[in-house]
């Protein structure tokens, strides 16, 4: 089989035809915007590709202008996938792209006409790749690791159009557009090929791992208050009570919420998921950094600290036994009060396990409420201590 540009070119147009059918597939089930402009980017360029066989048949304006104007396009479809990816918004600055293609149309129809069409293309196509390609460069929240290989296709692609608007500029290079003729033309339709599959592949690699990780993390969150769930702690705890050690002693906080089914009972399901929500919010935004929270189930909330001290237990479950007792009785009055439970652990060397630990915890949370709610009992190396407003 002879790779001449024909054949190239049939090849680019099968292939994307298939990247553009197999996205849209996916974004059948997974639902991702980016990935329905990334199908219609490779649309495009399946039309490009077909219409550029037009120019061996002398239809230079379709085979040529036409064309090319496509892959452009696409390449910046490319560019909308990877900002609603990353969910940046882009300037309105890129619609110039446009008018810089419509202004080739001035263009003489002299020889070097095909120079200057292929760097201009050129350019149009490096730079919303190189901008795709920045986009996804590690940034706060990171990205996937799929992402990464997207990035670095994307980055390779584009400079390789910013070199072929480069080589344009050496004297004597030949590049006949009309004709296929001139090497850069066809090393890059062989380029194109090559791209479309590795930046197709890399693209369902994205969004499958976005997708993975995004499932991973629902399987580990409760749904209501989006904290740890009991299977997650069980994943987690063990690295933090791994740490502890009598200089850096760790610690537990089981807290349950006291006659919160008064709530539940007077006012609504939905009133008392509210309030369960609040109570993690209370709590997310008090434990110190490092810290472990998970819903254990119902109105039971844990929490796990490394390097603790009573003075910080007795600090943190007064804190949040005081703002949730506050903002119960001014939501919802009812018969018994509605208040927080504390059972608390300083341990100074790690449990045999967590579900042994929260045993322990149960117990003393079971003390504290037998005590009259309300309160924080804790157990550290000095003895029992019981703390109440
Ligand atoms: P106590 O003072 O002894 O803790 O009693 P309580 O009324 O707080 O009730 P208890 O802790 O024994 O039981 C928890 C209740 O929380 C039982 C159930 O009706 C309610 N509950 C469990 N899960 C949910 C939930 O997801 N949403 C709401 N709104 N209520 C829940
Ligand atoms: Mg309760």
């Amino acid at each position: 089989m002879t790779l001449d540009p024909p054949t190239i070119l049939a090849l680019t147009v099968a292939l994307a035809a298939a990247a553009a059918l197999y996205l849209a597939v996916e974004w059948r089930s997974v639902r991702e915007p980016s990935l329905l402009y990334w199908s219609a980017g490779f649309a495009t360029i399946t039309v490009g590709s077909t219409l550029a066989l037009l120019r061996l048949n002398g239809y230079l304006m379709i085979g040529i202008w036409f064309a090319n104007g496509l892959l452009v396009t696409a390449h910046f479809l490319f560019l909308l996938g990877v900002a609603r990816f990353t969910q940046t918004r882009l300037s309105p600055l890129w619609l110039l792209m446009l008018a810089v293609w419509l202004g080739m149309l001035m263009l003489p129809a002299d020889p070097s006409w095909s120079k200057v069409m292929l760097g201009v293309q050129s350019l149009l196509v490096a730079l919303p790749t190189l901008r795709a390609s920045f986009l996804l460069r590690p940034h706060g929240k990171s990205l996937s690791i799929g992402a990464v290989q997207l990035r670095f296709v994307l980055l390779i692609h584009g400079a390789f159009y910013v070199a072929k608007a480069l080589s344009v500029l050496i004297p004597g290079t030949l590049i006949d557009l009309a004709a296929f003729k001139g090497e850069i033309i066809q090393i890059s339709l062989v380029e194109g090929a090559m791209a479309i599959m590795l930046i197709a592949l890399s693209m369902t690699g994205s969004e499958r791992y976005r997708r993975e990780q995004q499932i991973a993390q629902l399987a580990a969150r409760d749904p209501l208050t989006a904290l740890y769930n009991r299977r997650a702690l069980d994943v987690h705890a063990p690295r933090l009570l791994a740490q502890v050690s009598a200089a850096e002693p760790g610690a537990l906080l089981l807290i349950d919420i006291d006659n919160f089914k008064g709530v539940n009972d007077l006012y609504g399901h939905t009133a008392g998921d509210r309030l369960l929500i609040a109570l993690s919010e209370m709590i997310r935004s008090k434990v110190p950094h490092g810290a472990l929270t998970a819903r254990l189930g119902g109105d039971e909330f844990v929490i796990l600290l490394n390097n603790a001290s009573t003075t910080q237990i007795v600090d943190l479950g007064s804190r949040l036994r005081e703002q949730f007792q506050h903002l119960a009785a001014h939501t919802f009055a009812t018969p018994a009060p509605v208040t927080l439970s504390i059972g608390a652990h300083l341990f100074d060397q790690p449990p045999a396990t967590l579900a042994q630990l929260i045993e322990q915890g149960d117990t003393t949370l079971y003390e504290s409420k037998r005590g009259g709610r309300d309160s924080i009992r804790l157990v550290d190396r000095t003895g029992v201590g019981h703390y109440r407003p």
